[in-house]
């Protein structure tokens, strides 16, 4: 018996080194394109440069996930969005959580290693339109990188957390801001920018991973002609817009998918709606490269091709949703495809060499502004009377039937996995008035619009959501499980059978690949965005997920009306067996208290006080003052009411993220606004006497 003992001492070591000798230390190109041979690690953001986030790992499957359970859970302090995929290298975890903030973790205890905040400037909160999200890390020899809302991109050293450059990728007086995760692409860290909806010019950059220095920059929509084109791309880009677009920037910020194919060295991601929204504001034309998928060459940016999903977008369908490549069947011809589920509700099968359209089909039912796909361009056919300088309700909504929360592929059932929105809608009303305005929001959404569409919208049953398993080949519905609210997450498939998703009532469910049937689930006390990763430790497999409710429908979205939760932010991993308890901390007023302060308005101001509040302030506060992430106003303590003016003009509390709006509302207005939030806070005090 003490012999065996000996022989396993010996052996273990050998297989320690065997193992570290067979790989470098660090993540090298290498690693990244064999990423698939390392089924322990997740280590980069999709798992996978294909982004498949398919895991061959089957130890949780469909008979042993029925034992799933809390491993650990590791409480981030926020209530606002999280959106990060963890990426797993060596049983360590790294994330990120709201503004901007790294963690890296240990992956089977949660123990923190290190934390980095870039510490944004909170006031930035005022240019940032769907949350103070951030999407993760990139991984990449010892150096773990992060982008932030401020337009900075950080390299950190990987064991210590500590700066090792920041590069500046975008100007901090124009309001750009980053929430995506870096890519990798040899030896380049690549990144975007978020800003359409404010007035920015889009563009993509590469920096080198080692010294941070800029190698290129691709823009993805012309700037002023009189000081010439940096390339024959913007030249012909040009032809396409009216009027003075560059004034405004133009938007086409590429603020979310981007994909690397290391044997084409194309380096492909999605551009961002153009600036305003409106066709008829801003001049007719297409306005390209906006809401295109595009193919960049990875060593110098130059434009491959480019595949425009909504020309001339109007309804802020953007086209930054993930990209995922896989090599598929179609018509009995190998084609390198890629794909997407685009917020304008159509599924579409690029070749990713040429961008030569495959095929495109709506996945979800009930598209109203288009009519289809041109069978041969994939262009898109608009519907009549959707873009005009007149109110409009569309289907889908901004947010579309699909947005950025990750998509799965599963090689073994052939299916990609995804969150779909049905019968999501919106009122577009331009605003015929609008001009630009630097220190605003430059959709040209008249926010004040007081017409007939107003009560057409309330009538329109609710949107649905559901987790939809499409088969790209075929472009139809394999099959779909609904859920009780519209939004859900990011998703990842596994060799064990599974999907795993969770959603907005913060529910984490794992789903039988195959057939849609539900067979596990827990409660993570607060809503769902975020795409789970699964990895191994000590040769045990786990799955980790951020849960934390916010983003831009989060943000927006009426918690009291549903089963949605907002609460504090938090990262949970499961393990077969796992016995431990999620306790979580109280969040929210149960019960309206009266308003702390009262004041005498006439039912005039209060309306107006109405309009006002939903056009500047729902977006964090929530339409009709229902707040989920961000203080619900209604609860307001006195001084908070009478300090009004200091806080919406003065900026006092800047610092916590609440921005001065000096530039944009007066006195009265601000005071018509006090009015209404205590208007209410009674109702809500009072729902009898409604
Ligand atoms: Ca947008």
């Amino acid at each position: 018996m003490p012999n065996q003992h000996v022989t396993r001492w010996v052996l273990l070591p050998l297989v320690f080194a065997l193992g570290s000798c067979s790989r470098p230390q660090t993540v090298d190109d290498a690693r990244l394109r064999a990423a698939d041979q390392e089924p322990g690690n997740w280590l980069m953001y999709g798992r996978t440069y294909d982004d498949h986030r398919f895991s061959p790992l089957n130890q949780i499957n469909e008979q042993t996930v029925t034992k799933l359970g809390l491993a650990w859970s590791r409480e981030l302090g926020t209530t606002r969005g999280l959106e990060a995929t963890p990426v797993v290298e060596d049983g360590i975890l790294y994330a990120t959580g709201s503004w901007s903030v790294a963690y890296a973790m240990d992956a089977k205890t949660g123990e923190l290693r290190w934390t980095y905040d870039p510490k944004v400037n909170r006031e930035r909160a005022y240019f940032i339109c769907c949350d103070v999200v951030n999407r993760g890390v990139a991984l990449y020899r010892g150096k773990v990188y992060v982008g932030t809302l401020d337009g900075r991109l950080i390299a950190l050293d990987q064991r210590t957390g500590s700066p090792v450059w920041t590069a500046s990728v975008a100007d901090s007086a124009q309001p750009y801001s980053i929430t995506s995760a870096p890519r990798i692409a040899k030896g380049l860290v690549v990144i975007g920018n978020a800003g359409a909806e404010y007035g920015v010019r889009g563009y993509i950059s590469a920096f080198d991973a080692e010294t941070g220095k800029m190698a290129w920059r691709s823009y993805t929509v012309p700037g002023d002609p009189s000081h010439g084109f940096e390339s024959k791309a913007m030249e012909a880009a040009a032809k396409t817009w009216t009027g003075e677009w560059w004034k405004t920037g133009g938007g086409g910020t590429p603020w979310e998918g981007i994909a690397y194919d290391p044997a084409l060295d194309l380096l492909y991601f999605g551009t961002g709606n153009p600036t305003a929204w409106y066709r008829a504001l801003r001049g007719r034309g297409d306005s390209l490269y906006t809401a295109s998928i595009m193919a960049v060459h990875a060593s110098n940016g130059e434009l491959a091709w480019y595949f425009q999903t909504t020309p001339g977008d109007n309804w802020d369908y953007d086209a930054t949703q993930p990209l995922m490549q896989a090599d598929l069947n179609i018509g009995g011809r190998m084609r390198k495809v890629i794909m997407q589920a685009n917020k304008n509700g159509f599924f579409y099968v690029l070749d990713r060499e040429t961008g030569e359209f495959i095929s495109g089909a709506p996945f979800v039912s009930g598209v109203t502004w288009a009519t289809g796909l041109d069978p041969k361009s994939g262009r898109a056919i608009e519907a009549p009377g959707v873009a005009e300088l007149k109110p409009v309700i569309v289907s889908p909504a901004p947010d579309g039937a699909h947005n950025w929360n990750s998509i799965a592929f599963s090689p073994a059932t052939g299916l990609v996995y995804l969150a779909a929105k049905t019968g999501t809608s919106f009122l577009h009303a331009p605003d015929a008035k609008w001009k630009y305005n630097s220190d605003g929001n430059n959709v040209g959404l008249n926010g004040m619009y007081d017409g007939p569409l107003n009560a057409q919208l309330v009538k329109m049953p609710p949107g649905s959501g559901e987790l939809l398993a499409w088969d790209p080949v075929q472009q139809k519905t394999a099959w779909s499980a609904k859920y009780p609210v519209v939004e859900g997450g990011g998703v990842l498939a596994t060799g064990g059978n599974l999907v795993f998703q969770g959603r907005a009532d913060g529910v984490f469910a794992a789903y039988r690949a195959t057939d849609g049937k539900q067979l596990w689930s827990f409660d993570a006390g607060t809503g769902i965005m975020a795409a789970p990763a699964t990895y191994l430790v000590n040769g045990v497999q786990y799955v980790s997920v951020l849960a934390g409710w916010g983003g831009a429908v989060g943000v927006y979205n009426n918690p009291g009306g549903g089963p949605i939760k907002p609460g504090f932010g938090r990262v949970v991993t499961f393990v077969v067996d796992g016995n431990a308890t999620l306790k979580v901390p109280a969040y929210g007023h149960p019960v309206p208290p009266e308003p702390q302060l009262t004041m005498k308005a006439s039912p005039q101001t209060i309306k107006e006080g109405a309009f006002l509040f939903n056009a500047h302030c729902a977006p964090c506060h929530g339409i009709n003052a229902v707040a989920g992430p961000v203080p619900d106003l209604r609860y307001a303590s006195k001084e908070t009411l009478e300090g009004i003016e200091d806080i919406v003009l003065g900026g006092s509390r800047a610092s916590a993220g609440m921005p001065s709006f000096r530039k944009i509302l007066t006195a009265p207005q601000v005071h018509a606004i006090q009015a209404y939030i205590i208007a209410r806070a009674q109702e809500s005090a009072r729902p009898q006497k409604r």
